[in-house]
């Protein structure tokens, strides 16, 4: 279970293969990638197996600004191509990339998603399903969505998200488990630990529990769920990759 995120200019695909490659270690029954082209064009790649496997079918000539990747270790569903993340929301619009467990995740299911037909027997659907749910029936934009959705999901995650009507966007947060943010010159990564990134950046910004984290190739801006800024200098971190 880590998680890879980037946006900006680059390699997607390869940022986010080999930072899977490298948090291997912490689980790999199976994983996967999503990534944004443009404005309504996304291209997710999943597989049963260690990263090796996902790398076999993975487009690397996609020209993406921006993506998600996974490596499970399945805690809710069988380890397969379907409990894979990325997860998407049904229109696909949303995917979504988590590592931990959603404790309440039957209750949501039942009070605000018993109409919706799921694809996977993870946790993390639900998740990805409430971000469209409240986008739709509440009218929220996407940061609103994924905020009213953190409000109500109880237990431990690090999430990356991508909305591929916003391709030029990257949103992420975490509780009770590790995630981090890494600046570069225009692009901006997440990432399980640093290790996964540490080749195309050294600078790297703590993500508190409980935190809104969005990114642009440009830009990081993280606020607390009462809306205020955070101001948060980076550090550099120091592994010989
Ligand atoms: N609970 C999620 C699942 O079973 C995430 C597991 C993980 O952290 O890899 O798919």
């Amino acid at each position: 279970c880590g998680i890879v995120g980037f946006i900006g200019h680059g390699n997607v695909q390869e940022v986010l293969v080999n930072g899977l490659e490298k948090l291997e270690y912490r689980g790999y029954d199976s994983a996967g990638i999503y990534v944004a082209e443009e404005k309504g064009k996304g291209h997710l790649f999943k597989e049963v197996g260690r990263i090796a496997a996902l790398k076999e079918i993975v487009d690397f000539e996609l020209p993406a600004t921006v993506g998600v990747g996974h490596t499970r270790w399945a805690t809710h569903g069988a380890a397969s191509q379907q409990n894979a993340h990325p997860h998407q929301s049904s229109s696909t619009r949303f995917s979504l990339v988590h590592n931990g467990v959603i404790e309440n995740y039957q209750q949501l299911q039942a009070e605000y998603l018993s109409d919706v037909v799921l694809r996977s027997e993870t946790d993390t659907e639900i998740v990805v399903a409430l971000i469209e749910h409240f986008s739709k029936t509440e009218d929220l934009s996407t940061k609103d969505a994924f905020k009213r959705t953190l409000e109500v999901i109880e237990g431990s995650y690090a999430l990356g998200l991508v909305d591929v009507e916003n391709p030029t966007v990257l949103y992420a947060a975490k509780n009770k488990s590790p995630l981090l943010i890494g600046r570069g010159e225009g692009f901006n990564v997440i990432a399980s630990d640093a290790m996964a990134t540490i080749d195309v950046t050294s600078e790297y910004v703590e993500i508190k529990d409980k935190e809104l984290i969005t990114l642009t190739q440009d830009a990081v801006i993280i606020e607390n769920f009462a809306g205020e800024t955070v101001e948060r200098s980076s550090y550099v971190a120091e592994i010989d990759a």
